[in-house]
């Protein structure tokens, strides 16, 4: 039965590096080092069928050599995601250490020495990382993956410890029950540790594609359905508040006479300055163009109003400062509260709307206010700074 773990482990661990390395492709580096662990670890146990086809000794120190190299692998891709690089150097000297006592074990014809050697240098090099581990597990995907390399490291030291009884075998070692035994756990905890890892992954990646799907990727402030998400996520706190638009005035002659990547940097320097004006909880969000949307959760139109205005004059006060600009911009602002009639926050959305329209048709660079489905009930300019009636 060993035999045909001796084939089936290599053929599983190849499986694994090349799903890895199609992680590694889809932009998640550290998979670049499962990749190539199990890469190592296949090719060790790959040596014993090259052996069969040309006998050396010599394979068995590159058989160690590549299960050293794969632990020191595994090892770097669990820290990777915990405290990367930590004791790199010590890790590079168990690794060394490891093999080249192997190699002396094979020079003295040491056989206990030399599995021994290799077996306690793999457990070294994938405990360390759990131990850097320590209080830095957050989630469910990465206390499975912890639990996977604690059952691959205990297998590794019980191996090691267990060396004379190994070599106590009357029979042939690759057919006794012992080795089908410890191949059989060497498979089934790599074979979960992997797998592990691979879970992390894939949740990474979905939670990655998540947040792409949900971020403007020019501004870094959220798209549209990154704002429906975030005000649905605040339950009963939508039900009050105030939501902002706002639209930077002639910005097409920005884009006409500066170029299209001022025009952008124009957008970005405003989103960065709705994030900074506003208070944390609100939720910013670019719907486009130059056009941005904020929701202040439990914040009454005064006070939303107030925090628009200082928005308006400080973007056209430091914009000129940020950027090469030599013509003043401006930006118009609409404003409106959640309205208990109001079916969703588009409601809301709708009446800040025909706000900032009124707000571009009475001259633009303005704040005005509609608090439901009537005239602006005031508005604030540059010449008028504080709010009045309409
Ligand atoms: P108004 O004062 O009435 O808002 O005039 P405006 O020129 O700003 O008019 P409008 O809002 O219709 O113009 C939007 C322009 O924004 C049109 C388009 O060329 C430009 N635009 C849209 N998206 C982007 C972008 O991502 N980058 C840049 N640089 N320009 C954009
Ligand atoms: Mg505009
Ligand atoms: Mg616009």
């Amino acid at each position: 039965m060993g035999e045909n773990f001796a084939f089936f482990l290599p053929v599983m661990m190849a499986s694994f590096s090349i799903a890895f390395l199609i992680l590694y492709s889809r932009g998640m580096p550290v998979a670049g080092w499962w990749s190539a662990g199990y890469f190592c670890v296949a090719g060790g146990f790959t040596i014993p069928a090259a052996y069969a086809a040309v006998p050396t000794p010599l394979w068995s120190l590159l058989a160690d050599i590549l299960f050293a190299t794969g632990f020191l692998f595994f090892g770097e891709a669990l820290l990777q995601r915990w405290r990367p690089f930590w004791l790199l150097p010590a890790r590079i000297a168990i690794w060394a250490l490891s093999w080249l006592l192997c190699a002396a074990a094979m020079a003295t014809d040491n056989l206990p020495m030399e599995l021994t050697a290799s077996d306690f240098g793999c457990f070294l090099l994938i405990a360390l990382p759990l131990i850097a581990a320590r209080g830095r597990l957050t989630s469910g995907a990465d206390r499975t993956l912890f639990a996977a390399a604690v059952l691959v490291a205990l297998d590794n030291l019980v191996r090691g410890s267990t060396v004379q009884l190994t070599l106590a075998q009357d029979v042939n070692y690759l057919v006794s029950d012992y080795a089908f035994l410890t191949q059989a756990l060497a498979c089934i905890f790599g074979m979960f540790m992997a797998l592990a890892a691979l879970a992390t992954h894939v949740l990474d990646l979905l939670a990655r594609y998540e947040r792409d799907a949900m971020v403007d990727p020019l501004s870094g402030l959220l798209n549209r359905r990154g704002f429906d998400d975030a005000v649905a996520q605040l339950g009963t706190d939508a039900r009050s508040g105030s939501l902002i638009v706002c639209d930077i005035d002639h910005f097409k002659a920005v884009n006409d006479e500066y170029g299209h990547a001022l025009g952008d940097r124009v957008i970005v320097a405003l989103a960065r300055m709705l994030e900074d004006g506003t208070p944390d909880m609100a939720v910013t969000a670019r719907f486009g163009g130059e056009e941005f949307v904020l929701f202040l959760p439990c914040t009454d139109a005064a006070c939303a109003a107030a925090i628009a205005n200082d928005v308006r004059e400080s973007f056209t006060r430091e914009i000129g400062s940020t950027l090469p600009l030599t013509r003043s911009l401006t930006a118009s602002f609409g404003l409106s509260t959640v309205q208990r009639a109001d079916t969703s926050i588009h409601d809301t959305i709708a009446r800040a709307d025909e706000a900032l329209y009124q707000a571009k048709s009475r001259g633009r660079n303005r704040v005005c206010v509609r608090r439901a489905l009537s005239s602006p009930q005031f508005t604030s300019t540059a010449s008028t700074p504080a709010i009045i009636g309409t």
